[in-house]
């Protein structure tokens, strides 16, 4: 500040005397928005009490550094962008757990659950109901859901009666 005080006791034009006082309360300004920006920030980007507290003292300490310092380390996300990541990550998850967890009878692949046949050993494993459209086992003799037949049902060859055609080959 000396070498302030000397420029304004050397400079006797009260344009300068303004300019410099008036760059001063700018700066200061600028320095105080700066830490507040700072808080904000860290507030939405950080749980940690004692990362948030120094940040703003860094800021407080040394204005311009602080703020390059921060702007490298802070967390890249906010703690709702974070939020908004796990919860769409544990529903893509759910997902494909939901859609994964089921094997063909036939040949013990794996097959999604809506699906009518196996598109590895083409066994069919479920039936789509000619009258309500509902979807169930092919096991059923019945659609449970309207109690209809289904129209034409084709002989279904398992495992067990591919086995017995063998057998009997034999
Ligand atoms: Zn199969
Ligand atoms: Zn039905």
């Amino acid at each position: 500040m000396e070498i302030i005080d000397k420029l304004i006791a050397l400079s006797e034009s009260p344009f300068v005397d303004i300019a410099i006082k008036g760059s001063l309360i700018y700066l200061a300004a600028l320095w105080f928005a700066m830490v507040v920006w700072v808080a904000r920030d860290i507030i939405h980007r950080s749980n940690n009490i004692l990362f948030q507290v120094s940040m703003i003292l860094l800021n407080l300490v040394m204005p311009v550094f602080g703020l390059i310092l921060y702007m490298i380390i802070r967390p890249s996300k906010t703690l709702l962008e974070k939020y908004y990541d796990e919860m769409e990550y544990s529903f893509l998850s759910e997902q494909a757990g939901e859609h994964q967890d089921e094997n063909c009878p036939r040949c013990e692949k794996k097959v999604s659950q809506d699906f009518l046949y196996c598109p590895s050993c083409t066994e069919q494993i479920r039936n789509s109901c000619w009258s309500c459209s509902h979807i169930y086992l092919h096991e059923y003799l019945v659609c449970p859901y309207c109690g209809k037949k289904e129209k034409s049902r084709p002989l279904k060859t398992t495992k067990k009666t591919e086995e017995l055609v063998e057998t009997v080959k034999k």
